[in-house]
């Protein structure tokens, strides 16, 4: 199964990404995470990706399908499970995976879309906590860790991503509606589109997801 997720930031795609990968065996691939990975690196392209993601901008179509091309070229788990999150965000990188895809013999099973209400965005994301070392998700007061700045999972230590503020929250939404609202057509039309409410907390969120897939 190959599946791509779909919404605005703080929709609940990261608490989805972990049951479709838990449960459902799918491989991760987060285009956010990965040019994270490469801010880390501290090259000149870091720098460069660092300044447009405090921004909240996109970064380019080029380097980022680029990115995804490298890391499914030869993967096993192109035939087993791909779960895209946070790629496609343009038509154009949404065209450029059909094509990827394709050329592999693995077309996209399903885009699922979801949508939240944008007060329980702004929530979300502000109170939002991250594991430095194993990217496990933690929420101030929604799911805060048993021991402040630890993470349960792995005993990494937990910090904010520097997009998480309230600033670069609104700019982010706005960068959503204009380039990323117009790929929910695009998989309409290839009748690929299924839909999920990202109000709901993760248990129900899971629930849901089963019901879909049955
Ligand atoms: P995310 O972790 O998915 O919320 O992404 C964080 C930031 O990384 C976004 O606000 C963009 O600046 C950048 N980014 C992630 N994925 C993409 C993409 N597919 N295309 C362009 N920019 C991206």
């Amino acid at each position: 199964m190959r599946v791509v997720l779909l919404g605005p930031p703080g929709a609940g795609k990261g608490s989805l990404a972990s049951v479709l990968t838990e449960k459902y065996r799918l491989a991760h691939i987060s285009t956010g995470d990965m040019l994270r990975e490469e801010i880390k690196k501290g090259t000149a392209l870091g720098t460069e990706i660092k300044s447009l993601i405090t921004k909240g901008v996109l970064v380019s179509d080029t380097l980022v399908t680029k990115l995804v091309e490298q890391r499914i070229a030869h993967d096993p788990d192109l035939k087993k499970g791909l779960l895209f999150d946070g790629f496609p965000r343009t038509v154009k990188q949404a065209r450029d995976l059909d094509v990827l895809l394709a050329k592999a013999d693995a077309p996209l099973d399903f885009a699922l879309n979801m949508e939240a209400d944008s007060d329980l965005i702004l929530k979300r994301l502000t109170g939002r906590r991250v594991c430095r070392k194993c990217g496990a998700l933690f929420h101030v007061t929604n799911k805060p860790p048993l021991s402040p700045s630890v993470c349960d999972v792995c005993g990494g230590g937990l910090y904010q991503r520097t997009d998480d503020n309230e600033e670069t929250i609104k700019a982010r939404m706005q960068v959503y509606q204009a380039s990323t609202q117009p790929i929910i057509d695009y998989y309409n039309r290839q009748h690929k589109l299924k839909k999920l409410d990202g109000n709901l907390e993760t248990a129900d969120l899971a629930q849901a997801l089963a019901a879909m897939l049955k």
